[in-house]
């Protein structure tokens, strides 16, 4: 039976980072998938040539539904937020097509609001499961913490059965953090947040093997085009490839090492040894 899954996110390029396996499976499956983005990703850091604001919005937009394209999503909504950016600073953004000619960053809305935004896409698609974030959104960018907390809101506003919280198996990278924090690798603030990043595996219910899906993965890596150089505003001649680009042209070896499985944890089922492969297990009873 298909069903219909509605993936939230931030950013235009979080879906393929993430969940881009596991929705490029749903959707060769036979399920219809929809990629929701709270922002338009309009602060993150890309060549001048894509601009800045609204203008770098429009074009990760675009770059948002090439990705869902490579990836068999049926639909891509857009919240109508601005991008809060890394420290969560950014001012909200005049924009004249915004309605009273401001567009709110995402941390800036109340998260009863966004809810329901999100919410009434559930409706609207009536959707079996929904997709966000776990508790400490990732690496904790304020926008994906949010992401969490609109994520079960909405969930719970629309009924939606199954609620998934993506994450990474933190136990696949800690050891390299403690071993780069003990050289002084990584300044002590930045190893002490990456060790309370993502989700220790006790605490996982899902390990989704994508390796079948890694070409579609890697079409949505690449889509991100203004994603795949970036300008650090500090060292403004340091332009290097982006997280993206490298991951989307990992040779397939090593792809199946890297980009091989996705994790969730399930709102409400209780972790445990071994982890589902199956993220609609709960819908299947
Ligand atoms: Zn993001």
């Amino acid at each position: 039976m298909p069903f219909t899954v509605v993936s939230f996110h931030a950013h235009p390029d979080d879906e393929a980072l993430l969940t881009a396996g596991t929705l490029a499976r749903l959707a060769a499956e036979g399920h219809r998938v929809v990629l929701v983005t709270a922002t338009d990703g309009g602060a993150g850091l890309a060549d001048p040539a894509y601009g800045a604001g609204s203008r770098l919005g429009e074009h990760r937009l675009a770059e948002l539904h090439a990705s869902a394209r490579a990836l068999g999503a049926a639909r891509v909504a857009w919240l109508g937020y601005a991008d809060s950016g890394l420290d969560g600073a950014e001012p909200d953004r005049p924009d004249p097509e915004a309605p009273g000619g401001t567009r709110s960053t995402f941390t800036h809305a109340p998260i009863e609001d966004a809810a329901r935004a999100l919410a009434a896409v559930l409706r609207e698609e009536s959707a079996d499961a929904l997709t966000s974030y776990e508790r400490h959104g990732g690496y904790g960018h304020p926008d994906h913490v949010r992401v969490h907390h609109v994520g079960r809101r909405a969930a719970e506003l629309a009924g939606t059965p199954l609620l998934l919280e993506a994450t990474v198996d933190r136990d696949l990278f800690a050891p390299a953090i403690r071993i780069a924090a003990r050289l002084h690798l990584l300044p002590r603030d930045l190893s002490a947040s990456m060790a309370r990043a993502y989700t220790p595996r006790r605490e996982l219910t899902h390990r989704v093997d994508v390796r079948a899906h890694l070409r579609a993965k890697q079409a949505a890596l690449l889509a991100h085009a203004s994603q795949t150089t970036g300008v650090d505003a500090a060292a403004p001649d340091a332009r290097g490839r982006r997280t993206v680009a490298v991951l989307g042209r990992l040779p397939r070896p090593l792809a199946r090492l890297v980009l091989g499985r996705e994790w969730f944890v399930e709102a409400g089922r209780a972790p445990g040894w071994p982890l589902l492969d199956d993220i609609l297990a709960s819908l299947r009873r």
